[in-house]
């Protein structure tokens, strides 16, 4: 079995204990994973707290900041096919997407490394003659980044990025679920030339080690992306250092079809917005809200995409659904889908295993025609290849639908008429809204939620500001003493 450690004050080092990491799509143990327990996280902050403070990183320009972050997109494009591999084997994700996906974070590492030099404070037109005031803006300090098993690199780049462009430190969590590819990341953090402690990566369990890392008291800033039930422990923890912090959580995504929209590109978008990534990916368009007059032609349409999608090794670059990243996952999708059909929701396809995968979390895409019906599955998060199908009438109908749930990350919306659909994805509580299109990332776009989908954004040129304080710096210009002290000017 492979042995991963963690990454520590730029050194490889066990943690207390091990745990086995599991290959969904064989069922099989394949990796030896470190556990930090709340002292090896405790070693972790402190060096992320020495090299914020003391060490070379702090005196590095902005401008220097930004080469070794771009040397680390460099290392992150060369090195895409290796990590993809472990991210595969370990999260039972594509080969095709995990190749694909890392490959293009190395852009978010040049994004951010350009931006470095590019953000700053301003002097302000201050109201009194005698002063001068500029607001400088300085890095936060120790950067906490909780990262789900999904999706990790990006995950990782849109809170890496702009936190060492500002001249953060950061400990990095990695899912205790998948933590190969973020172990395996760090190899490149001393070739890209790091001053060591300026990222250390460890992992372990949320309630231990994820705990140890979001109270620490020398953390003030937190970028969490997980579910909303870790979400609410990680605020109660940040009570203790008042750290600042971004929610990143899940989705309950709809993708509105009215009767104009185009038929195979907008079925097209349906299969990418939920069956990629077998479904989990936050952004999932888990719930199609589709025009009556439209519903049987295109459920036709889906069914026979869903039905003709290639299930198998994750490995084979041919493959199009892997397993689910859990067995735990596959666990909760079986349960609501029955639930859902016992509320009366009607199996258009899927609803089953896959029958010739023998081994492995696999689960065939699946969609549920819940007309009329409240089925748990268009409620809950299910994070998984599972889609709710709801129909509505008039416009408005749509957007109310739309807005039916507690979460609020993206939306799609799939007509011709543009106008519409500018009302409709203005009218919809989502932080991403994509028209005739979907699943689009970016490292120019901000991304993030309202409600249970949490709050803050990540990515886009504003997101380095989350990363650091104002200060403002006051100068008196004038020669004369300063008139009474008792006064406050
Ligand atoms: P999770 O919430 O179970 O775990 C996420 C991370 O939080 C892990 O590293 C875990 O160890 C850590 N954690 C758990 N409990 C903790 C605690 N008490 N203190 C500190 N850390 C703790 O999520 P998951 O199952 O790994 O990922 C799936 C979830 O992530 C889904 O809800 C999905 O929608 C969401 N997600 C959101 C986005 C986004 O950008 N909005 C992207 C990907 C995934």
């Amino acid at each position: 079995m492979r042995k991963f450690q963690l990454f520590i004050d730029g050194q490889f080092q066990d943690g207390a204990g091990t745990f086995e990491s599991v290959n969904p799509a064989s069922e099989q143990p394949w990796a030896i994973m470190p556990n930090a327990d709340a002292a090896v996280v405790d070693k972790a902050v402190r060096s992320a707290h020495r090299a914020f403070t003391s060490g070379p990183w702090s005196k590095l320009t902005a401008t220097q900041r930004g080469k070794l972050l771009y040397r680390l997109g460099d290392l992150l494009a060369q090195n895409a096919p290796a990590i993809a591999e472990i991210e595969t084997l370990d999260t039972g994700k594509i080969i095709r997407e995990t190749a694909h996906q890392i490959s293009y974070i190395a852009e978010y590492f040049r994004y951010f490394a350009g931006l470095a030099d590019k953000h700053s404070g301003i002097h302000l037109p201050i109201d009194k003659a005698d002063m001068e005031v500029w607001l400088r803006r300085e890095p936060i300090g120790v950067v906490a980044a909780i990262i789900p098993w999904n999706s990790q690199l990006f995950l990782t780049a849109v809170k890496l990025g702009p936190a060492l462009a500002a001249g953060c430190t950061v400990v990095l969590k990695a899912s205790e679920d998948a933590a190969g590819p973020l172990l395996e990341f760090a190899r490149l953090f001393n070739e890209a030339g790091f001053p060591p402690g300026v990222v250390n990566v460890v992992t372990g369990l949320g309630a231990e080690c994820g705990a140890a890392l979001t109270s620490h008291p020398l953390v003030s800033r937190i970028a969490f992306t997980g579910g909303p039930e870790a979400a609410r422990h990680i605020l109660r923890n940040s009570a203790n250092n008042l750290a600042a912090t971004s929610l990143e959580l899940g989705g309950k995504s709809p993708i509105v079809v009215f009767d104009d929209a185009e038929l195979e590109s907008t079925s097209n978008a349906i299969v990418a917005g939920i069956f990629a990534a077998a479904g989990q990916s936050c952004v999932a368009g888990s719930r199609l809200v589709v025009h009556r007059k439209m519903k049987d032609a295109l459920l036709e349409r889906l069914a026979a995409k869903a039905r003709a999608i290639k299930i198998g090794d994750p490995l084979d670059p041919k493959t199009e659904v892997g397993p689910l990243g859990t067995l735990r996952q596959r666990n909760t999708i079986e349960a609501i889908v029955a639930q859902s059909l016992t509320a009366g929701a009607k199996l258009v396809c899927g609803g089953e295993r896959p029958a010739h995968m023998k081994a492995g979390y696999y689960y065939a895409p699946t969609i549920l025609d819940c007309s009329g019906v409240n089925a748990p599955a268009a409620e809950h998060e299910l994070f998984g290849p599972v889609l709710s199908v709801l129909p509505f009438s008039t416009e408005e109908e749509a957007v109310q639908i739309a807005n039916d749930t507690r979460y609020g990350l993206a939306c799609g919306v799939f007509t011709q008429n543009l106008a519409r659909g500018h009302r409709v994805a203005a009218g919809i509580r989502s932080g991403v809204a994509w028209l005739n299109t979907y699943r689009a990332i970016s490292p120019m776009a901000p991304f993030g939620g309202f409600g249970l989908s949490g709050y803050g954004r990540e990515g886009g040129a504003e997101s380095i500001h989350d990363y650091t304080r104002t200060k403002a710096v006051w100068l008196r210009t004038s020669d004369d003493p300063i008139p009474d002290p008792f006064v406050m000017r």
